[in-house]
């Protein structure tokens, strides 16, 4: 079966979160935030056409807001550019700052939310095109897994081979991030869940690239408080320098004892472009403890880097992302532990 193009219906406009979670109940409408990858996902048919629910009029969904313990609450409708650009949050959170001021180009970071980020459909040519069948959409194979798919996983978790497009995602993973989602039914303003951004993606998957359904409403993401002596660096290798998705991206976050010029007490590393989810590494984030800010990495973290291809199963067009990955990630840890202390 071929989705066909057909224009879209009705469009609400709620003035509250309640209101939102009212209108996507019944799970005939779904939301529309900066439109930016729905537009394009409803004119080629991977999204089907229904009532949006528009949430560019709900002021509880935007900006950061700060807990006294420094821990902090991004609305769901943030602008991807804000991450970049809100002084206080950049630098709390520089390898988050970075990953949102590396995508896309500044017009998209401009109007594109923290939650559509997060939510946007995969970039799989045949997704995006309706002469094509897939999982995706209703079908039962994957065309892309015997065809092309040079910028396909190297990961391969399961039926789906389109690697998970979300660079926010990568950098939020790496920030233990959590994320909070109201659901249209139970209470009045909709039943309420907290969980950890890594649940929001089901790799095993096939069908799709989050595992909300159209009546869920994304709230907003937090962010423990930062720690002093902290350093990070958001690394991405890309086609183009512009405008494109990476291949492989990755963020690397090491918290430092002595407020930052002691040795690696804790480390964080996520990488993206490689799996239907991002990742976390934590045979790379354990190999780091110890490491000296300043210096290059040691020999224990090299030999975790080398084995990062027993983690990899190449599709037969994606075994140049294994030496990408571990060349990626070498210098994202490289760049982490020269950047200066927070
Ligand atoms: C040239 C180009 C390069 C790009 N490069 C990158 C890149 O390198 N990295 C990257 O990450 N992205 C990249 N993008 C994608 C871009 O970042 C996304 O299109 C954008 O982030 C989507 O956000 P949006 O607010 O417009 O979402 P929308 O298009 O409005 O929504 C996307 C999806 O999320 C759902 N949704 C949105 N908000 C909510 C919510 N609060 N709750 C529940 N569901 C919701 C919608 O229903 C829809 O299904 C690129 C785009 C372009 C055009
Ligand atoms: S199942 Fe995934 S990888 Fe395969 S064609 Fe569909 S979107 Fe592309």
């Amino acid at each position: 079966m071929t989705m066909e193009r057909q224009p879209t219906s009705t469009v609400t406009r709620p003035t509250s979160t309640a209101e939102a979670v009212r209108e996507l109940a019944g799970g005939g409408a779904r939301p529309r935030a900066g439109g930016t990858d729905l537009a394009a996902c409803l004119e080629v048919g991977a999204v089907a056409p229904g009532p949006l629910v528009d949430l560019l009029d709900v002021p509880e969904l935007r900006g950061p807001h700060w807990a006294e313990d420094g821990s902090v609450r991004i609305g769901a409708m943030t602008a991807v550019a804000e991450l970049g650009a809100d002084p206080r949050l950049a630098g709390a959170y520089p390898g988050l700052a970075a990953a949102a001021r590396a995508l896309a180009t500044p017009q998209i970071r401009g109007t594109a939310t923290v939650g559509g980020n997060l939510l946007q459909r995969n970039r799989c040519s045949y997704l995006r095109n309706p002469a094509f069948d897939c999982f995706q959409t209703g079908g039962d194979s994957c065309p892309a897994r015997s065809g092309d798919h040079l910028r396909g996983v190297v990961v391969d978790q399961g039926p789906c081979v389109a690697p998970h497009p979300s660079s926010l995602a990568v950098a939020l993973l790496a920030y233990d991030a959590t994320v909070r989602v109201r659901h249209g039914s139970g209470t009045d303003s909709g039943a309420v869940a907290d969980r950890d951004l890594s649940e929001l993606y089901d790799g095993t998957d096939p069908t799709r690239d989050h595992v909300l359904s159209p009546e869920d409403l994304l709230v907003a993401v937090s962010l423990p408080a930062s720690v002093p002596g902290e350093r990070a660096a958001h690394l991405r290798a890309a086609g183009r320098s512009r405008a494109e998705w990476p291949l492989v991206e990755a963020v690397v976050r090491l918290e430092c004892a002595e407020g930052g010029t002691g040795p690696v007490v804790r480390a964080a590393v996520a990488v993206g472009g490689v799996a239907r989810t991002p990742l976390r590494l934590p045979g790379v984030e354990r190999s780091l403890v110890g490491s000296l800010p300043g210096r290059g990495p040691g020999a224990v973290v090299l030999e975790a880097l080398e084995g990062l291809t027993e983690l990899c199963s190449p599709l037969p067009a994606t075994g140049y992302k294994v030496p990408l990955l571990q060349a990626t990630v070498q210098d994202a840890v490289e760049r982490a532990l020269d950047s200066p202390d927070r």
